[in-house]
């Protein structure tokens, strides 16, 4: 009770770990309290897109595109190991725009920031492209682009291990109930629960970074205002196996305007969506509605030869955007840019709210952010987190093969495959998950698959991850192929290990 942080930090998914990492490289003192999982609101459900945003042209936000594409090349060389170039193919539709306006649209992509890593857009012929089969006959010409591909919960996650790496304390299944300002400094009242303890901590700074949460948790914790700062807008994705056998992932557009994606998944699978509609509902108990499973199916059936049905569908996941609110437009034309606003200022104190934005621009968001404490309680250091790379990115992206390589020689009596999954999920940190094995043996206990025991208690121990759920859907996707059997074998290992 005697220690007063720098900073408090309420919610652990990408914004609230980001400002940590930002915060705590900067020399500020941090904590973070997230209620459930790392990663386990938003910033696990998105369309795991690191982007400009072609559809964003639409809106002339160009500003917007501009700056999510330029962080597309920093995440792109702090995180190779997780943040992947792909290319996507856009048929082009001819009861839609005319593909002239699209490859205008693709130049103005390509040329709004000049990136060092990624290729550029081109005209195809799909009737004679390497993707050939796959779409209606309709759809002949169009244009395949590059944009990045991310593992959500992972970027989050490995944000917070950098924070904690760099002297945060970081506290998952921590309930913020109550911030009350007293003088010039902040007593906030948390609940851990799973040993229902409640403490109270003291801080200079509040940040409430608790994506669609924000106003609830003004309203629940602060009793400060019922004001509706944001707009909640729902997205689901489906999951299938895999309906088609190449790399290229595909952007479609429908009749009425909206945009889906299809794109392979985990190496079996393809993941198909979103939607985008209004949401007024319990915002702790998110899925995907039949109506939404069915219009991602119909939308799809409109592009595939391979004809899909709600049988085929093996999972799904849903989210909201917590977008900032300006009133009255159509979910599709809200800004998807955020908005930092300071409140309660006394003193060196303050609490700092967090509206709307993108897994895209979460670093960008989190300088930000940090950037205006600084201007509340005073300068460390300047910002290091566009240089410094994310655990296990310690590598450049085209040395990747050659490291797995590298690793298959050291370890030649694991599996390549394991090898790779290990090195796409960790990166260089693949080294000390496999830190105490010399044989095959040391892998200890298998739950299935190709889930060991060293990857267990490397996830328990560096990751923080407590549970089943934390490993199989938010560390790694491996519940994709783990049965119940396996789920109930590893919740019995962590819970007697926790
Ligand atoms: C369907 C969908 C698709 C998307 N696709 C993309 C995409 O492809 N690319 C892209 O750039 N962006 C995308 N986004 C946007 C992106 O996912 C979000 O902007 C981002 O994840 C928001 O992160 P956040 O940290 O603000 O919120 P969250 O991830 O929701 O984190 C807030 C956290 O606060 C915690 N919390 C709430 N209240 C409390 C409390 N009282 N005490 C403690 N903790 C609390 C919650 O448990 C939660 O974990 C998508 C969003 C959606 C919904």
């Amino acid at each position: 009770m005697n220690k007063i942080y720098d900073i408090f930090i309420v919610g652990g998914g990408i914004n609230g770990c980001g400002i940590a990492r930002d915060a705590a490289s900067r020399g500020y003192s941090v904590t973070l309290a997230e209620k459930n999982d790392l990663s386990s609101g938003t910033s696990s459900a998105s369309s795991k897109l690191i982007h400009g945003g072609l559809r964003y042209l639409e809106n002339y936000e160009f500003l917007l595109v501009r700056k999510a594409l330029k962080e597309r090349d920093t995440l792109l060389s702090i995180a190779p190991h997780i943040v992947k170039e792909f290319r996507i193919i856009l048929p082009h539709h001819k009861g839609l725009r005319p593909a002239w306006m699209l490859k205008l649209g693709l130049m103005l992509y390509d040329s709004l920031y000049f990136s060092k890593f990624i290729k550029r857009s081109r005209s195809i012929d799909i009737s004679s492209h390497s993707s050939q089969g796959v779409l209606l006959d309709f759809y002949s010409q169009g244009f395949e682009y590059s944009d990045c591909t991310a593992d959500d919960s992972r970027l989050t996650i490995l944000n917070a291990v950098d924070a904690k790496k760099l002297g945060a304390d970081i506290h998952t299944r921590t309930f913020v109930n109550k911030i009350e300002q007293i003088d010039n400094i902040w007593e906030v009242q948390t609940t851990n629960s799973l040993s229902g303890e409640s403490q109270t901590v003291k801080a200079k700074v509040v940040i409430n970074a608790t994506g669609p949460w924000v106003d609830t948790f003004l309203k629940d914790s602060y009793e400060k205002s019922s004001d509706k700062n944001i707009r909640l807008v729902k997205g689901s994705h489906i999951v299938l196996k895999k309906i088609f056998n190449h790399d290229y992932s595909y952007i479609f557009q429908n009749a009425d305007g909206r945009i889906f994606f299809a794109i392979p998944w985990e190496g079996e699978f393809t993941f198909i969506g979103t939607t985008d509609v209004d949401f007024n509902e319990d915002i702790d108990d998110i899925s995907a509605s039949e109506a939404e499973i069915s219009y991602i199916i119909e939308s799809a059936n409109e592009y595939f030869n391979n004809k899909i049905s709600r049988g085929d569908v093996v999972s799904s996941w849903s989210g909201v955007r917590p977008l900032f609110e300006n009133g009255g437009q159509k979910a599709q034309k809200v800004s998807r840019d955020y908005v930092i606003r300071e409140d309660s200022r006394v003193d060196d104190s303050a609490l700092v709210n967090v509206f709307g934005g993108k897994l895209t621009t979460f670093r960008q968001l989190s300088e930000d952010v940090v950037d205006l404490i600084e201007s509340i309680i005073g300068h460390k250091k300047p910002s290091s987190t566009s240089k410094n790379h994310l655990p296990g990115g310690n590598f450049k992206a085209i040395d990747k093969e050659a490291l797995i390589h590298d690793l298959s020689k050291k370890y030649d009596y694991l599996d390549l495959d394991y090898l790779e999954r290990l090195y796409n999920l960790y990166g260089t940190r693949a080294e000390l998950v496999l830190s105490k094995v010399f044989t095959i043996g040391d892998l200890g206990l298998n739950f299935g698959k190709s889930l060991y025991q060293v990857e267990v208690d490397y996830l328990m121990k560096e990751e923080f991850a407590l549970f089943p759920e934390d490993i199989t859907e938010r560390r790694t996707k491996l519940y994709l192929f783990l049965n119940e059997n396996n789920l109930k074998e590893l919740g019995r290992y962590m819970e007697k290990n926790r």
